[in-house]
């Protein structure tokens, strides 16, 4: 059974002041923050070095923390710049350890608070966080639950790391307060060894702060985590493809989920913007690409839709030459959805033959489900269900269950 801990916020001094955030700055930037409060221009590398050490190493967020700060300039710190986390408006626990969190975050400008949502997927030997990158989405893949709320805002960069700081904390996965300043921090046994930008919205519609973000999550000085282990999920923005591979070189992860024009215009609607051709070529122009440096094709399996055995061979011939992986989603359903998820017998055929082709095809194993935490199921609580939604999605869960697992 889901635990649900609502109610009231569970981070004190949650993000919410007008003052600039320090987190999500580059190195350049954080400088420059520093500057303006008077501090002088031979300090700065080093007092950036030491910040950056507490906020990405040592995961502090209260400046009080950090020991090796004069308190002079701490006081100074503190009533210039922020370091706080969001506020927590809802941690769940599903029945198979995922955990998703409902994260508010205080308006900008003259908009309103936003709600997002993240997901803590642990498996054997690894655990994944999967990181949202805008409030709703402007596209409107008919088979996404996400895809039925509107696009609110884009994230800030301080907005989507906030999301790997807040899980860190909460699974307890930066070092005791009490190692000492300057000791070695050791990376293993890290609970989150992977992150996948596969929340809700288009990473790529918001290209600038997910950039200025993963390359502070992958900063060696920092939060450290490999390129090879943050993957990027896109439905096609073709332009920004190549950029990615260049300015932020993480993995690339294509939701592709049709082999035909006509069929991916309609799940996958950006398609009409940039079709097959265009986005296969983006792929094979991929910066880095090799057969140890794959991309990911994501491949929702839609009873009766796109899981026939012409689908199969078609999505061979179309990989043709692309270092790839075929990653098989069996659809998660959501409340109001018409799509059904396919027959596990025909997942299996589908996943068989492009295995024989040549192609790992692993069959995602459904996570969260009934937290709603799975693939395509996140909307934010601003668009919280009515209980007459969920309750026709709890019946909708039980059949769902006896066929998959
Ligand atoms: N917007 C980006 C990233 C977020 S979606 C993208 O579309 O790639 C993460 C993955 O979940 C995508 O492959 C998406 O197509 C898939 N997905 C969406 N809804 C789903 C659902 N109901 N069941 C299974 N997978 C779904
Ligand atoms: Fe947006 Fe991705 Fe959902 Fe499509 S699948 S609506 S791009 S979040």
């Amino acid at each position: 059974m889901a635990i649900d801990r609502s109610g009231s916020p569970m981070t004190a001094g949650a993000i919410g002041s007008e003052k600039p955030c320090l987190i999500g700055a580059t190195r350049e930037e954080m400088g420059e923050m520093l500057r303006s409060i008077g501090v002088a221009d031979r300090q700065i590398r080093m007092r950036v070095s030491q910040l950056w050490n507490w906020l990405y190493v040592r995961g502090v967020s209260d400046f009080d923390h950090m020991t090796n700060v004069a308190k002079e300039l701490r006081e100074k710190l503190k009533a210039n710049f922020s370091i706080a986390r969001p506020e927590i408006v809802q941690e769940q626990v599903s029945n198979d350890g995922t955990r998703k969190w409902l994260l508010r975050f205080p308006p900008r400008g003259a908009g309103r608070p936003v709600e997002v949502e993240c997901v803590y997927i642990p498996e054997e030997g690894r655990g994944t966080l999967c990181i949202s990158s805008q409030v709703g989405c402007t596209l409107t893949c008919t088979f996404c639950h996400t895809g039925t709320q509107k696009l609110v805002r884009n994230l800030t960069a301080e907005e989507i790391l906030s999301q790997l700081l807040l899980a860190r904390d909460r699974l307890g996965d930066f070092p005791d307060r009490d190692v000492p300043v300057g000791a070695m921090i050791p990376a293993e046994g890290r609970k989150i060894t992977n992150i996948v930008m596969m929340g809700m919205g288009e990473p790529l519609y918001n290209f600038d702060n997910v950039k200025k973000a993963l390359l502070i999550a992958s900063d060696g000085d920092g939060l450290s985590l490999s390129k090879r282990r943050i993957t990027l999920s896109t439905s096609g923005v073709v332009p920004e493809i190549f950029r990615t591979g260049e300015e932020i070189g993480v993995m690339l992860a294509i939701s592709l989920h049709a082999v035909r024009d006509e069929l991916r215009d309609m799940l996958v609607p950006i398609n009409k913007k940039y079709p097959l051709k265009e986005l296969l070529d983006a792929c094979r122009a991929y910066p880095g690409l090799s057969n140890a440096r794959r991309i990911t094709f994501e491949y929702v399996m839609l009873k009766d839709v796109n899981d026939s055995l012409d689908d199969a061979k078609l999505l061979v011939q179309l990989l043709k030459g692309i270092p790839a992986k075929i990653n098989l989603i069996p659809f998660n359903p959501w409340p109001g959805t018409n799509y059904q998820c396919s027959d596990w017998a025909t997942i299996e055929r589908f996943a068989d033959f492009i295995n024989q082709a040549g192609y790992a095809s692993p069959i995602r194993t459904p996570r969260g489900r009934d937290i709603l935490a799975a693939c395509g199921q996140l909307k934010s609580e601003s668009e919280r269900m009515r209980k007459t939604e969920r309750l026709a999605y709890e019946a909708m869960m039980i059949v769902g269950h006896g066929e998959d697992d």
